[in-house]
């Protein structure tokens, strides 16, 4: 049996309360192992750890020395690519396909893509007139924020959370990760390749367990925390955004979403039908930029639904390793009784149910699993909640419209405001409804289609601040003036 320890100032350690929760297979609901839940010692302990790192050889290192170091990260995951492979697909059930693309390449791309950043972004210099003549030299220096606190997700676990513990290490922070209960296996695996390289003690740590009176609250809630970023629910981003209030520490939150897709009529529709697939439907449809709500100028409605319709009944389901399969199930059980209950809520709101709505049958061995259908409905009210609450399911909604005012309208009527999909030839129109867009990412003839380099984050509830490139430089550092009278 497979046990997850915390990961403790450069050491695997388990809890002193002694207790563990299990860690399950969502393919076939199988034990995977025990998760070692850190309380609030252990929590104190690596809050401690990454303080003293900050004293210790890291805060001392050049950010070339830091850099080289990250690197040398990178690499070791790919190094050791399958085995954060296999745990990654273990703990969430995706299909190998997916994240052999996507999870890990890029969750260690996280450890080098922000060093060019770092390396090249000036810091401002004014000149200042003074009576005298002689005049004052002011410049910005940036230091680190100190203890950063990475509260993280399980939908796309080894890159959401490298996606902030690259930028933090690289800025010269240190780190104490709590990972989501239900995928604790790439984060632990990293403590492992952190040693590896020679990362000094204490700058990565990782506790494990759950939110309320458990990890994720003891470090929230820890003073010594200087700084807390978190991807998750809205709900949660405001529970944590109160314990940052205390002692006035910084947040940067990354929430939910119930993201457009907009289809025009003169849209390439082969792509717009491909990319709608994919917005929907990939990871089993649990992308918090993933559109549940899509609209389709009405002269080619019927013809997309169809086609929609026909790409979602071709999707293999199966188990990650079968190369073929582009669905696996749900993260867990839990899940996967919120998302049927807003399969049978569409029903009840009056959903014509296009395809999908149920459990598919996968057989003895895996009927255990946390298997739900792709699905698509037409038909619901603009009111109606399932077009109005985050399921974060392999589902979606199509409506049609008729103009663009309109569509506009409806596709900001919501309280999210991440992401939205544009789907036009007409670049005209393509920057005009792009730009008329309440959210923090707007594709046009693309979606996750992502440069590094730029803004990243949701408006209205779907979070505050931005990370990526230089944004992330004014979460993770600490910009101060130097005033020099000349
Ligand atoms: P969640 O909010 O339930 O949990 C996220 C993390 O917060 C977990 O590690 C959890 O243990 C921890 N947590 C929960 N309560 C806490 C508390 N009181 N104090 C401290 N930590 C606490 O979210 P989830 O179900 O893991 O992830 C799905 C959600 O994440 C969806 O809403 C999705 O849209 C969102 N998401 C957003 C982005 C983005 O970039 N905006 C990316 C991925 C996922």
């Amino acid at each position: 049996m497979k046990e997850f320890k915390n990961f403790i100032n450069g050491e695997f350690v388990t809890s002193a309360s002694g207790k563990t929760f299990e860690n399950r297979n969502p393919v076939d609901n199988s034990l995977l192992g025990q998760v070692h839940e850190a309380g609030e010692p252990e929590v104190a302990a690596a809050v401690a750890a990454a303080k003293a790192a900050m004293k210790g050889p890291w805060g001392k290192m050049t950010q070339a020395q830091r850099i080289a170091l990250l690197d040398k990260v990178a690499d070791r995951i790919n190094e050791r690519f399958d085995e954060f492979l296999d745990a990654e697909c273990k703990d969430t059930g995706k299909p190998h396909k997916i994240a052999s693309h996507i999870d890990i390449p890029r969750g260690a791309a996280n450890f080098k893509a922000f060093s060019e950043t770092l390396a090249n972004h000036p810091t401002e210099a004014y000149k200042l007139d003074t009576p005298d003549g002689r005049g004052a030299l002011n410049y910005g220096h940036r230091s680190p924020k100190g203890v950063i606190a990475v509260i993280s997700p399980w939908n796309l676990p080894l890159l959401l959370m490298t996606w902030k513990v690259g930028p933090a290490l690289a800025c010269g922070n240190a780190v104490v990760v709590k990972p989501s209960e239900e995928t604790p296996a790439t984060a632990t695996l990293l403590g492992e390749v952190m040693n590896e390289c020679g990362v000094p003690e204490g700058v990565y740590n990782v506790v494990h367990g759950f939110g309320p009176d458990s990890a994720g609250a003891f470090l929230t809630a820890h003073p010594d925390v200087n700084a807390i970023t978190f991807t998750g629910e809205t709900r949660t981003g405001e529970t944590i955004m109160r314990a940052a209030s205390v002692g006035l520490r910084n947040i940067s939150l990354e929430c939910g979403g119930k993201n457009p897709g907009i289809v025009f009529a003169d849209c390439d529709l082969d792509k717009a039908i491909e990319g709608t697939m994919r917005s929907a439907f990939v990871n089993c449809g649990q992308v918090c930029l993933g559109t549940e709500r899509i609209y389709v100028e009405r002269p080619i409605f019927d013809e997309f639904v169809a086609r929609l319709k026909a790409g979602v009944e071709q999707l293999k389901l199966g188990v990650p390793e079968d190369a073929s399969v582009d669905f696996g199930p749900l993260v867990s059980q839990e899940h996967k009784e919120k998302v049927l209950s807003y399969y049978r809520l569409a029903v009840e709101e009056g959903a014509t149910v296009v395809t999908g709505g149920g459990v598919p049958e996968m057989g003895d061995a895996l009927n255990a699993g946390a298997w739900v259908e792709p699905t698509i409905w037409t038909g619901l009210a603009d009111d109606a909640r399932v077009v109005n609450e985050e399921i974060f399911g392999p589902c979606c909604h199509i409506r049609p419209f008729d103009t663009e005012d309109e569509v506009i309208e409806l596709a900001n009527d919501t309280k999210y405001g991440l992401s939205a999909a544009i789907w036009t030839e007409n670049s005209s129109r393509a920057s005009r409804v792009a730009e008329a867009m309440d959210v923090g990412i707007a594709w046009v003839n693309s979606w996750f289609l992502r440069d590094l380099r730029t803004a990243f984050g949701g408006a209205k509830e779907s979070g505050i601040g931005r990370e990526g490139g230089v944004h992330g430089l004014e979460f993770y550092t600490e910009l101060k003036n130097v005033c020099i009278k000349l």
